[in-house]
């Protein structure tokens, strides 16, 4: 199977949409543009390499959005759109790609099949671009404002991204436009159709709109918010009893005790209940259903992976969790100074922002068995989004 590399160009100042930053690291439903469109590169099964192109000035921000993401280390950009592409083409150069996509991060909305036929294409013919048809009539204006001419249609398309190349012939294209002095091409097609490529074009997707204003992000915002109108929520109750130890582990933070919590894994209550609350909002079994505790290799586990196993079964369904609510119930330990690493933690292994993640504890009046002390119980709720199917 031939290599295939994304460069994914997020080096602009885009700052037309509003906010103080550019308009890659604004969120759409919670999810920046810059890594939405990393992610569409990212699960593509074809798709080998992503190359990420930033400002050096955004590093630590992409570091940030991109942990535990399978990128390339970024590169660094150029004063213009041609620039920046060619900065990630030389950075793959020494992995040898065959067919590489170019794509503007600010489209975040392009398609595992759009991805798909775009390499096709690519493999075809060279060069590849998708684009739409027009539906509104075009006219030529004059220097003056005025209609000079109306254009057929027909002979119109919108172009988009990704646009699929051979790898070789595009880099090549790139060098030799930079050494004769060319750095104005808005797009890589126009650089490839100078360099006498033959660019072909196949259909581009209606969704896969660019996002450059203040209302282009309205409406992206609406077109999410409904297609993620499933909404549900989960309910997750767990407890463990105290045993011999020097700590407990909750919301997989090592909180130091007279005590430990006995169990199979960890005995992390609050990781056990946020994982069935996801489970139980995706109405998909629960936590030992999935992790039978009978099974030795979940002895000792981390409960890290529970719960980033039900995070995964909630992406695999095309949703995002939305809110996590989790209550400890005890005496002791004092869950209080734990609760921001705690939230932290929890937003991180749930891919959300900590303001999604509510922590909260409290005693049950030395009533019940965690009032006299015997263990510690753990109530969760998940809010889950997804698509209507
Ligand atoms: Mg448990």
């Amino acid at each position: 199977m031939a290599l295939v590399a994304a460069v994914v160009v997020a080096a602009g100042q885009g700052l037309r949409a509003g906010g103080d930053l550019p308009k890659q690291f604004r969120a759409i439903g919670g999810e920046t543009l810059l890594r939405r469109a990393l992610l569409s590169f990212v699960e593509a099964p074809k798709v080998g390499l992503v190359q990420p192109v930033v400002r050096s000035e955004d590093l630590m921000l992409v570091r940030s959005l991109t942990g535990g993401m399978d990128v390339l280390a970024p590169v660094f950009g150029g004063a213009t759109r041609q620039a920046s592409v060619r900065a990630g083409l030389e950075a793959l150069e020494k992995r040898n790609p065959e067919i590489v996509l170019v794509h503007d991060a600010a489209r975040p909305f392009a398609s595992a099949n759009l991805i798909e036929r775009a390499i096709e294409a690519a493999e075809k013919t060279g060069a590849a671009i998708p684009a739409l048809p027009v539906s509104d009539t075009v006219k030529r204006i004059d220097e003056t404002g005025n209609v000079a001419a109306t254009l057929d249609r027909n002979s119109i398309r919108l172009v988009q991204t990704p646009q699929a190349f051979a790898f070789p012939a595009l880099l090549e294209a790139h060098r030799r436009a930079m050494a004769q002095g060319r750095n104005d091409f808005t797009d890589d097609a126009a650089l490839a159709e100078w360099a006498g490529m033959t660019v072909s074009v196949f259909a581009g997707e209606p969704g896969n709109i660019k996002l450059t204003t203040r209302e282009d992000f309205a409406r992206a915002e609406a077109i999410q918010s409904a297609a993620l109108g499933d909404v549900r929520t989960g309910s997750g109750l767990d407890v463990h009893a105290f045993g011999p130890g020097d700590h407990v582990t909750l919301g997989g933070i090592r909180i130091p005790y007279r005590q430990a919590l006995t169990g199979h894994s960890d005995a992390d209550v609050a990781l056990h209940a946020l994982t069935d609350a996801i489970l139980g909002a995706l109405a998909d079994g629960d936590i030992g259903a999935h992790f039978p505790p009978t099974d030795p290799q979940w002895r000792g586990a981390s409960s890290d992976r529970f719960l980033s196993f039900a995070v995964e079964r909630v992406r695999a369904r095309g949703g995002r969790i939305a809110h996590l609510d989790l209550t400890i119930v005890c005496e002791a330990p004092r869950i209080g100074e734990h609760r921001d690493r705690m939230r932290a933690n929890i937003a991180k292994l749930a891919g959300i922002g900590i303001d999604r993640v509510a922590v909260k504890a409290t005693t049950s009046e030395k009533l019940g068995f965690t009032g006299r002390g015997e263990g510690i119980a753990a109530h969760a709720t998940a809010t889950v989004r997804l698509p209507w199917d």
